[in-house]
């Protein structure tokens, strides 16, 4: 059985609430062993839309990873997700971030997730609850990536009062 670490993120509509629900129906297809806090973080990429809500999941699963995919591409669906443009506005996004030492690169899937080491709504929350689980084409933990991050993020941001993304749960 493989330990998967999930990132949610939601900025539409009532984004706790998507989150709980997202929590609740990935709970009905595997086994949820950790749920971190909720963090509130800047959209990245199209900057013109409300700040996202971010938490991450850590759960056990017997399932395939492109059946989890599947699952979760349908969760997602169930919730209202319609994909218009890229990094736009969303009730949910569910991505897999790591699964045990999986390396997955396909049409469909990328394990581990191809930028979850550039991203601090990722990393914050994975560090919460999967601070010691690694990457494993990085050599690295969760906690040595996020690390990593807040140095390099520090070069060029160094204060204010949206860093680190703010614990709202
Ligand atoms: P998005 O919801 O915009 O993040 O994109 C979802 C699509 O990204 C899915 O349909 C997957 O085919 C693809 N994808 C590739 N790697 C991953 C991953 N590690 N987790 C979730 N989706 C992924």
């Amino acid at each position: 059985m493989d330990e998967v670490l999930l990132g949610l993120g939601s900025n539409v509509g009532r984004p706790i609430d998507n989150l709980r629900e997202a929590v609740f129906r990935l709970h009905e297809i595997c086994l949820i062993s950790r749920v971190s806090s909720i963090y509130r973080t800047e959209p990245v990429g199209n900057i013109n839309q409300d700040w996202f809500l971010n938490c991450a999941v850590l759960m056990e699963t017997s399932l395939d990873a492109h059946e989890l995919l599947d699952r979760i591409l349908r969760i997602e669906t169930a919730m209202g997700r319609v994909r218009t443009i890229r990094s736009g506005p969303r009730i949910i996004d569910i991505d897999i971030l790591l699964a045990g030492d999986r390396q997955i690169s396909d049409d469909a899937l990328t394990v581990p997730h191809a930028r979850m080491h550039q991203r601090a709504f990722a990393l914050y929350p994975s560090a919460e609850i999967a601070a010691e689980m690694r990457h494993p084409l990085l050599d690295a933990t969760v906690k040595d990536l996020l690390e990593r991050l807040v140095s390099e993020e520090k070069a060029e941001k160094t204060s204010g009062p949206d860093w680190p993304p703010r614990l709202v749960l």
